[in-house]
């Protein structure tokens, strides 16, 4: 195993790719050799990404209610949780709440919103509206994940200043199935490709922990190689009350720290976001995984669960050595 993380290490520091047989070897490593596969990770980011980190804040702009039938999801109106449900918050609302993200430490806005789509004028002229007046009023980027939008709604948003759109595939090809019934994974492959044919820089990742396998993991990040994704956010299940996966066992850390490695490893020069669930199921190895090639982070307040202070999370990155920036490499590309 430490000969094929060598390997690995100066294929890709030399410029060159890892094969997917190679991935899915990395996968057995054994506790005790993951911390080598951290450190070639890290190397590896540390290479195509300096110290620079970034640091997204999440707004829950509509919640609940929604026609998908998602298995991990507690804003699926197929289950009874315990997560709000309440319409669309208006334009001065979603700004007060990035400029108070902004002031604490965040680079990012993403304005979140449960469903298939904004589906109404009136909806989506309050995420342009408010797209629009952070792009101008705030130094943040910001970005959206509204469901399935139209080329139409894109490019608007597009022009209204949105940086990113976020459209998590959630799970491998093979996988997707046994989490979702109501729509097939080739609608969020296209959805991906669209942002992207849009201008938009597209933003997709998936959830760890729903009881897929270590080839699913790998299988998932190939696809967003393939997708050309330029941000990752990798999200562990925190199981919800009422949902078909609210009685899931969790995933172990170090599986986590590996997962991230091999990610990295897969992905070298895409940003790698630990996201949702992670103080739940990392806990006090949460800065581990941000030495296992990482180089952004979902601040607090995810959605229907809450997260630690931002203030303790931008805390952990300086400790780290991170400085928190604008999209990593980008940051002159909106002035
Ligand atoms: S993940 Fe998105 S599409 Fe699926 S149920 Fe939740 S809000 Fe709906």
């Amino acid at each position: 195993m430490l000969d094929l993380i060598l390997k690995v290490r100066e294929t890709i520091l030399s410029g060159g790719e890892i094969a997917y047989e190679e991935a899915l070897t990395l996968t057995e490593a054994s506790p005790e050799e993951i911390p080598y596969l951290a450190a070639v990770a890290n190397e590896v980011r540390r290479k195509f990404a300096g110290s620079r980190v970034e640091s997204c804040a999440l707004s829950n702009i509509k919640s609940g209610g929604c026609s998908e039938d998602c298995k991990f999801c507690a804003q699926s109106a197929h289950y009874k949780t315990d997560s709000p449900v309440y319409p669309q918050i208006g334009v001065e609302e979603i700004v007060a709440q990035a400029k108070a993200a902004e002031a604490m430490g965040a680079t990012e806005f993403c304005l979140v919103s449960s469903g298939w789509g904004v589906t109404s004028d009136k909806e989506f002229q309050t995420v342009l509206e408010a797209v629009r007046r952070i792009s101008t009023e705030t130094g943040l980027f910001a970005d959206c994940s509204l469901g399935f939008m139209t080329d139409g709604q894109m490019k608007a948003l597009k022009d209204a200043g949105l940086y990113r759109n976020n459209h998590n595939l959630e799970a491998s090809r093979d996988y997707f199935g046994k989490v979702c019934t109501t729509h097939p994974y080739q609608n969020r492959v296209n959805h991906v490709r669209m942002a992207a044919d849009a201008g938009v820089h597209p933003c997709s990742g998936g959830i760890l922990g729903m009881g897929e396998s270590p080839k699913d993991r790998v299988d998932l990040a190939f696809e967003l190689k393939r997708l050309h994704v330029d941000c990752v956010p990798v999200n562990v299940l925190n199981p919800r009350r009422g949902t078909p996966l609210g009685e899931v066992g969790p995933i172990p850390p170090m599986e986590i720290i590996k997962t991230v490695a091999i990610y990295r490893l897969i992905l070298p020069k895409s940003t790698l976001k630990i996201a949702g669930g992670r103080e739940v199921n990392l806990r006090d190895l949460q800065a581990m995984a941000m030495q296992a090639g990482a180089n952004g982070l979902i601040l607090g307040n995810y959605l229907t669960t809450m997260g630690r202070s931002p203030e303790q999370d931008i805390q952990m990155l300086k400790d780290l050595g991170f400085e928190v920036t604008s999209p990593v490499g980008i940051s002159s590309e909106r002035a």
